[in-house]
């Protein structure tokens, strides 16, 4: 039995870091860089933001009237420890969990089972089943359907002397941050430099990630499976999206590892002017261009979905162009469908009993509001849940104590199916500095508590999977006190993973 080495959150940050280099490189190098005034922090904190932005790590911020400007993003100045077992178990599950979610977004009876009660209380569900209706009565047009998906996790120190890998939550739409992950992943190496810690910018403890070229060649297999080297790849966004910088570099990436394909962003509104359907199925827009695949990052949340949005999410979805992803991958992707899958036997029910059990054991407590027992456990041990409605993005769930009002107030309206109770991963905390750009201007120093996803794509019909792969890591920290985790929100910092 090995000792949880993360359980340090009582020492002081200082310590924290002469333990990380001492203990890693047998080096006192961030010791030694690193002074007892707060001056000195700032220094380092500049460099980083100097070089961060030099990378691109930017994000845009509404200004006053309208104005946008554009800022470095939130990220950690230092990576954080992980155990390297939990980083490992999270890669190896991955494929696994790809081809879970697969079979779930091709089961039909299914998904409309698990989701009739949800949608009967939650009208955006409703909506999206609706939408899958129409799309399966017709038969599918489009001959696959890609998936760039992530699986976002914490761990805890069970007790005292073992880890345990746990699962968040299962992202099937616009799984973003990839890039900006990938910058992080630059500046770290850099500001390991800087404090003279080669164990940083050398060797295993710090995973490359290919998260970029590896999405980008997803889509890229998806386009040349449509087989028309004119039809392009169209990037659905919003109208200001504030991290337009994580979008665009997929778009890059993917014209620098094969020029022949065209990309073309669009916004909803722009296309809901412009895009029809021909006799064929093919999805045309601006006249005459074809689209081989749409890869949607916008158009998928409630927020600002009119009349004309879900007519025009209606279009795509019967079209022969390939989604990333098509409907019933974002139905599968619901907090219900991830409460479900922990019901016995159900994960059993799609994958071989090897598989099921490697994906089994990084689930954690996962509640339909109908049990009874569990509703009066998290009132009366509001800090042990999280309640989840079936919303993605971050700002929708309640924690602590705001769960017991919000029971009562689920219960009076009666939309319990809306909602699931899910166990509270009490994760490991450890010191960092969190810059942030986004609220504030500031680095703060304090415990914090980091959230790692895994990324990966998926390419298949009902009859095969034609490609499954893992494709890189996000790794996210916020200061201890803060529940949520979105990034764009200011809530969490990019950060990355030094393995131990
Ligand atoms: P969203 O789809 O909005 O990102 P999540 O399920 O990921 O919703 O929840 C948002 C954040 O809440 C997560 O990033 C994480 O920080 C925190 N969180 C969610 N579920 C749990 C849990 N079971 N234990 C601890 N923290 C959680
Ligand atoms: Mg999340
Ligand atoms: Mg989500």
């Amino acid at each position: 039995m090995k000792l949880c080495l993360h359980s340090t959150e009582c020492l002081n940050f200082r310590l924290r870091l002469c333990l990380f280099s001492k203990m890693n490189c047998r080096k006192g190098a961030i010791c030694k860089v690193i002074g007892e005034s707060v001056d000195d922090w700032s220094s380092l904190a500049s460099e980083c933001q100097d070089y961060a932005e030099c990378c691109g790590f930017l994000i845009r911020k509404k200004g006053n009237d309208d104005q946008q400007t554009t800022i470095m993003g939130s990220m950690t100045l230092f990576p954080t420890k992980y155990p390297k077992s939990m980083y490992n178990k999270a890669l190896a599950v991955q494929s696994a969990y790809n081809e879970l979610y697969h079979k779930v977004a091709n089961d039909y009876d299914f998904l409309k089972e698990a989701l009739m009660g949800t949608a009967a209380a939650d009208d955006f569900v409703q909506r999206q089943l609706e939408l899958y209706d129409t799309v399966h009565r017709e038969g599918p047009a489009a001959l696959f359907s890609l998936a760039i998906v992530r699986s976002d996790y914490m761990y805890e120190c069970t007790d005292g002397f073992n880890f345990k890998l746990g699962q968040i939550e299962f992202n099937t739409m616009a799984s973003s941050m990839a890039a900006v992950s990938t910058k992080v992943g630059k500046v770290h190496r850099y500001m390991a430099r800087i404090l003279e810690d080669p164990c940083l910018y050398n060797g295993d403890s710090y995973p490359v990630n290919d998260a970029v070229p590896a999405i980008a060649d997803s889509i890229i297999k998806a386009w040349l499976l449509y087989s028309n080297p004119k039809a392009v790849v169209m990037f659905v966004l919003g109208k200001k999206d504030s991290n337009f910088a994580d979008i665009r570099s997929i778009e890059y990436a993917i014209l620098e590892r094969n020029p022949d394909v065209k990309v073309v962003m669009k916004t909803a509104d722009a296309l809901q002017k412009t895009s029809f359907l021909n006799e064929d199925k093919r999805l045309i827009i601006d006249d005459n261009i074809e689209v081989a695949l749409v890869y949607y990052r916008s158009l998928y949340a409630p927020n600002g979905m009119t009349e004309e949005f879900w007519n025009l999410r209606l279009l795509i979805e019967r079209s022969k162009a390939i989604k990333c992803p098509s409907i019933p991958y974002q139905l599968a992707g619901t907090k219900k469908v991830q409460q479900e899958l922990s019901r016995p036997g159900v994960v059993e029910r799609y994958l071989s009993p090897e598989k099921a059990a490697q994906v089994r054991s990084t689930f954690v407590g996962l509640y339909s509001l109908k049990n009874k027992e569990v509703v009066e456990a998290a009132k009366a041990n509001p800090h042990r849940y999280v309640l989840k409605p079936q919303r993605e993005g971050g700002g929708n769930n309640t924690y602590g104590e705001d769960i017991v009002a919000k029971l009562h107030e689920i219960e009076r309206l009666g939309e319990s199916d809306a909602y699931i109770l899910m166990e509270r991963i009490q994760p490991t905390k450890q010191y960092n500095c969190k810059l942030n750009g986004i609220v504030g201007n500031y680095c703060r120093c304090e415990p914090t508590v980091s959230e790692l996803g895994i990324y990966g794509a998926i390419i298949g019909n009902e009859d095969e999977i034609s490609y499954n792969t893992t494709a890189g890591y996000l790794l996210r920290t916020k200061l201890q006190h803060v529940d949520e985790g979105g990034f764009c929100a200011g809530y969490s910092a990019i950060d990355t993973p030094y393995l131990l």
